[in-house]
């Protein structure tokens, strides 16, 4: 079995699912009391919160790199970085830490495109939502059409994020609130959903509508994939 490089704490919230989803699939797989081989470098999501929010992508795109060498010292195999967001700046990563990584546009996108081409909606901080990086990545590589929410939308989907779901809080008014932004994607012609945010799933875990494509799940698999690959 390989050993499997978590990058987390953004937010611990999530990097806990990711830690118990991988642990439990690799016992699924394998039987008997195996668990992952993994080890865990976890941030301190104030810091990083407060870089993303001043715009400050180099010092961030260091520290994701400097994780990631912390992480092949220790004996990672390969890394998965635990946030969506982050994926933004992981260009060189692999140069720079030594270990190659698994892309967490990778993981949806196959997912999605398994069920078939078509148009789906991007749920996400504003940073996944309007950056690009992650919209292109499903389309140039995949083939898919992705909608966003419209501005008013994006707003209350990144704010539930952060002020939210990354420090624990589950609201019922959000969770409506996100099924209406996702009916909105889906009258727009949606066929599914990406949580293109690793907490989202706590808050929300099916529509009537559409299908959700839980970034934190298709990652978390896709890690036990190469891990046992
Ligand atoms: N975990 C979230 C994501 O998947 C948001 C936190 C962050 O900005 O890293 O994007």
């Amino acid at each position: 079995m390989k050993t499997i490089g978590l990058i987390g704490g953004m937010s611990w919230e999530s990097s806990g699912v990711y830690y118990t989803l991988i642990n439990r699939e690799v016992r699924r797989r394998l039987g008997k009391s195996h668990s992952a081989s993994c080890v865990m470098w976890s941030f301190d999501f104030q810091e990083i919160e407060e870089l993303q929010y001043a715009g400050d992508w180099e010092a961030l795109r260091k520290r994701m790199f400097q994780a990631g060498r912390g992480l092949a010292a220790a004996g990672a195999d390969f890394a998965v970085l635990c946030t969506n967001t982050m994926h933004k700046v992981m260009e060189g990563f692999e140069a720079a830490a030594g270990i190659p990584y698994l892309h967490i546009v990778d993981a949806a996108g196959e997912a999605l495109a398994a069920d078939g081409p078509g148009t789906v909606g991007l749920l996400g901080t504003k940073f996944t939502m309007e950056g690009g990086f992650y919209a292109d990545r499903l389309r140039d590589r995949f083939g898919l059409t992705v909608l966003v929410p419209e501005a008013e939308d994006r707003a209350a989907v990144n704010d539930v994020i952060y002020g939210e779901l990354v420090r624990g809080e589950i609201r019922e008014e959000s969770r409506t609130r996100y099924a209406e932004v996702i009916d909105r994607l889906a009258d727009r012609g949606a066929r599914g959903i990406v949580l293109g945010c690793t907490e989202i799933g706590l808050l929300i875990r099916e529509h009537p509508r559409v299908p959700l494509y839980d970034t934190t799940v298709l990652h978390a698999r896709a890690a036990v994939d190469r891990a046992l690959g």
